[in-house]
């Protein structure tokens, strides 16, 4: 980035532990739940940890929090690798929170044996209600005064598999009068007799993510345990426990979670598109998930920067998604290579062309001096795009129309001459005459003209289909909304371009390039296209409307 570097509240933390000698080196980590794919808000939270232990010196785990069996798979945790790798960083140790069943467990005894955990046989309706309210103290039960050795032998008892799932539970013991709900004798274990995708059958016992989360962190001496702000209020549990069983003193800070204009972004609501086909999969390019972002061409690079550009707040926010999308287009303006398809083709016969088999150059990136060119072949007859002519042509119209002239890129200039209609009073075809000295690079016609238009050799052309994103939810503020998220999803968020057709180069360009189609925007090549039928993907339109913004602002 450019502007000047001033420290997040976070790092500004960290430097004040490093230099007060706290800690020798910081240690972070990603925690994801794998129950779905990363999102665009993960990928904050993945810039945020493995950027600090990166500035610092430090390291970075990633975690995985898989306490429930019942929701989590072995595909999720493939792709949350996956992602985080594709976005760029390499953790120091690939953890499970299930690693530390044991050890979880053990704290649950500890706690018992200080008598500071029950095991109650409460429902959970019951144990809400004598929760008592955010004005109203709860009540303790008569499980609350179980003995130790009770409590001892009844844990192993819902260890052991002895009950059924919901009978029992152990929670802290605590303060059933604190203003702090969290504090109110939390549930810790639960009963679940469920598979689980490392542990298999061996426990019918889990840890609540409360007393899973810390522990693990202090298990893995983690220093700076970054998390969004909705976990403010378990903050005190966090420091309860590891205060009481005395292990290694990680430390919590919040920071608000990325919200974004047109999109959802909980794993629940992105699986509920997913399952109810509203989309095509995980990685439809019009979801915020990395995989979709990936597949619709965003570079890592870009995603990284926005991430950056947005800083770490304190407080919600709103992000409007423009911000994203410039950045990607930054991107891929300094690295797409420029090439040339039509998506709706008009045919142009140039009348006087008797060349054959003539090959032009067309310079890669005019951004990128070592981009080079690329070969484009020219012939006699030539698709062009099919609303670059105009029949009656307004004033300031400077394409074709019969008596204008045009530069086609990288080739000739040509004349409108005539054109054919059919019975229907479609135009069908154009006839053209060309200027022998206009080449580009050597043109010596001393002809100028207005507008350059993209254009193929219709004997080279391949046949494409592009696929056109528009945003996937048309309100701003999606969550936000009134009623279910669903109703807002966009219906016109895909618009395929059937027969389109590109220039021969993009045959063997292959997936993960991007390249700037002259005139229409960004796109990559996706992973449905084939040899014989090219399938591209539009990843940002041409147009910088947030640039704009930023520049009045500034
Ligand atoms: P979701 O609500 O989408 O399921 P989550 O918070 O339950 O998200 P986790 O897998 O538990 O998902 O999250 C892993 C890490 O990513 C956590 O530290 C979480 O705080 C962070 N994270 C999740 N969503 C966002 C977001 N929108 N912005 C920033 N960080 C996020
Ligand atoms: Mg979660």
């Amino acid at each position: 980035m450019s502007e000047e570097q001033h420290l997040n509240f976070i790092e500004e933390i960290v430097e004040g532990d490093l230099a007060a000698g706290k800690y020798g080196s910081i240690v972070t980590r990603f925690p994801p739940e794998p129950n779905g794919y990363l999102h665009i808000g993960h990928a904050k939270s993945i810039c945020l940890n493995f950027g600090l232990a990166q500035k610092y010196g430090g390291k970075t785990n990633l975690r995985f929090d898989d306490t429930n069996p019942v929701t989590e798979e072995t595909e999720y945790v493939e792709s949350i690798k996956n992602d985080v790798q594709w976005l760029g960083f390499n953790w120091a140790e690939e953890l499970y929170a299930s690693n530390y069943f044991d050890q979880i467990h053990g704290f649950a005894v500890r706690l018992i044996e200080m008598d500071l955990a029950y095991v109650d046989d409460s429902s959970s309706e019951e144990i809400a209600t004598q929760k008592g309210t955010p004005t109203q103290p709860g009540t303790p039960n008569v499980y609350r005064s179980r003995t130790v050795t009770e409590n001892l032998q009844l844990f192993e008892d819902m260890r052991l598999g002895k009950y059924a799932d919901g009978e029992k539970v152990l929670r802290a013991k605590i303060d059933l009068a604190s203003n702090n709900m969290h504090m109110r004798d939390p549930i810790i274990y639960r009963i679940k007799h469920a598979h689980h995708h490392r542990t298999g059958n061996k426990w019918c016992i889990y840890p609540m993510y409360d007393f899973a989360h810390g522990q693990s962190d202090a298990i893995e001496n983690i220093t700076h345990s970054v998390c969004t702000l909705e976990f403010i209020p378990h903050r005190e549990l966090y420091n309860w426990f590891i205060e009481k069983l005395s292990i290694f003193p990680s430390k919590q800070y919040e920071f608000a979670r990325l919200n974004m204009t047109y999109t959802v972004m909980s794993k629940r609501k992105l699986l509920q598109l997913v399952q109810e086909n509203h989309v095509t999969g995980w990685d439809d390019p019009r979801m915020s998930t990395i995989s979709g972002m990936r597949r619709r061409g965003y570079p890592a690079a870009a995603i990284r920067e926005f991430c950056d550009r947005i800083g770490i707040a304190k407080r919600d926010n709103l992000i409007d998604i423009s911000l994203l999308e410039f950045c990607v287009r930054e991107d891929l303006n300094k690295t797409a290579v420029r090439r040339m398809v039509v998506f709706d083709p008009l045919k142009v016969i140039i009348t006087n062309y008797t060349g054959e088999g003539e090959i032009l150059h067309s310079e890669n990136n005019p951004e990128d001096q070592n981009g080079g060119t690329r070969e484009v072949p020219f012939s006699k007859e030539i698709f062009v795009e099919r609303d670059d002519f105009m029949e009656e042509p307004s004033k300031k119209y400077f394409r074709l129309a019969p008596g204008q002239m045009v530069r086609l890129k990288s080739a000739y200039i040509i004349k409108c001459d005539d054109f054919v209609k059919d019975a229907n009073g479609n135009v069908t075809e154009l006839h053209c005459s060309y200027i022998p000295e206009s080449k580009s690079g050597s043109d010596t016609s001393g002809i100028h003209v207005k507008g350059t238009l993209h254009w193929v050799s219709t004997a080279h052309a391949i046949p494409a289909e592009v696929r056109l994103y528009d945003r996937l939810f048309n309100v701003e503020d999606v969550a936000g909304a009134e009623g279910d998220f669903k109703d807002y999803i966009n219906t016109d968020s895909l618009t395929v371009v059937p027969h389109a057709y590109a220039e021969p180069a993009l045959l063997h360009d292959s997936i993960g390039v991007g390249f700037q189609f002259l005139r229409k925007g960004y796109f990559c090549a996706d992973k449905d296209s084939t040899p014989t039928k090219l399938v591209f993907n539009r990843t940002v339109g041409l147009k910088d409307t947030w640039a704009k913004e930023v520049k009045k602002g500034a």
